[in-house]
């Protein structure tokens, strides 16, 4: 089977693999459809490492439709169906796991990861993940919508932890495809109104037609013309839809009284800061609350929502790349150009 394999940052390359052979309990997966997330983007380039070991298999963002199994399947799937798979096996045993944070456990391992990922035709998933119910049964969608499923999720989680479902009002900095799930997620949740900020025009065209009630280029004069727009209310939620100090350091003058901040990107650098007057937190009671990856009852829950049709993701599906052009899949993820790339292992 084709395989593409990260042996060292920059050093990815497309082997043809043996079929992983099955233990008792475990399941085979046949990989549809999956999508390059910036995290992979930034492992290849080697400007991530934490988690990180080689050589590994890329791709958490996939779905898959079930192949073989090593024993009977577990009640909600049957050979053939099309699955999400969520991608994370927390320890159940540390702090975090026991505080109710199982998706930051440090001990932790993950397809894409530790175990191979979706950048392969074919999946083995591990006992354990079966019989934790990482596999989740998502008949009727697309191979891409199902694949949205995790980056949704991860969204989900984050709004979340902001508490959007008490928000009026959000803004999202950054109309990538996950501010675009972003402020699709926040309508759901019934967020009255929402802004979307972003430099390319396109970009805000999506964003209106993702729900967005207005949208603006960043500039000099942007923070006020969203405080004006909330009536000089503020915003409630704002969400860091791009790893960039400048998606929040502008509009701090636009936040409410009580405003919550979801660092919902990674960051490149290590060091990044962000900077907020000690005293504006104090004064105003503001939150800032970070995202990483999701649960799996959020995962759960938003296959559920894809399922139903009531959250429409198709089109945040982007240019689907055969897995013999791997690279080339990445660098147009790392572009910015399209909406959520894949590699395409059968293609
Ligand atoms: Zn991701
Ligand atoms: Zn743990």
């Amino acid at each position: 089977m084709k395989q593409a394999v990260l042996h060292a940052p920059l050093d990815l390359k497309v082997e043809d693999n043996d079929i992983p052979t099955l233990e008792s309990g475990d399941v085979l997966l046949r990989v549809e459809s999956a999508l390059v997330c910036g995290t992979d983007v930034r492992i290849y380039e080697g400007r991530k490492k934490r988690n990180v070991s080689y050589p590994t298999v890329m791709g958490h963002e996939f779905s898959a439709t079930v192949a073989d199994s090593a024993g009977p399947l577990p009640a909600e799937l049957s050979l053939g169906d099309l699955v999400c798979v969520y991608p994370l096996l927390p320890c159940g045993e540390c702090v975090a796991c026991t505080r109710d944070h199982p998706n930051i456990c440090r001990n932790r391992i993950a397809f894409g990861y530790q175990l191979p990922g979706g950048f392969s035709q074919l999946v083995r998933v591990p006992a354990a993940a079966v019989r934790a119910g990482n596999v989740v049964p998502v008949g009727g969608i697309s191979p891409g919508a199902a694949a949205i499923v995790e980056p949704l999720a991860c969204a989900y989680n984050g709004q979340r932890l902001a508490s959007a479902r008490d928000a009026q009002t959000m803004l999202v900095s950054g109309c990538g495809p996950l501010g675009l799930m972003h402020i699709r997620l926040a309508k759901q949740l019934g967020v009255q109104r929402i802004v979307a900020v972003d430099p390319i025009p396109e970009r805000r065209v999506t964003a209106e037609a993702s729900g967005a009630d207005l949208t603006l280029a960043p500039g000099d004069d942007t923070a006020r013309q969203v405080l004006d727009w909330t009536g000089g209310a503020g915003i409630d939620v704002l969400v860091m839809a791009v790893g960039r100090t400048d998606a929040l350091h502008p509009y701090l003058s636009a936040l409410a009284p009580g405003a919550r901040v979801s660092v919902f990107a990674g960051f490149s650098g290590e060091g990044t800061a962000l900077e907020i007057p000690a005293n504006d937190i104090h004064y105003n009671e503001w939150t800032v609350v970070g995202a990483s990856s999701c649960r799996l009852d959020d995962f759960r829950e938003v296959a559920a929502m894809v399922r139903s049709g009531a959250l429409q993701v198709d089109d945040l599906v982007g240019t689907q790349v055969p897995i013999d052009d791997v690279v080339d899949a990445i660098e147009l993820a790392a572009s910015g150009r399209d909406m959520r790339v894949g590699v395409a292992p059968w293609a």
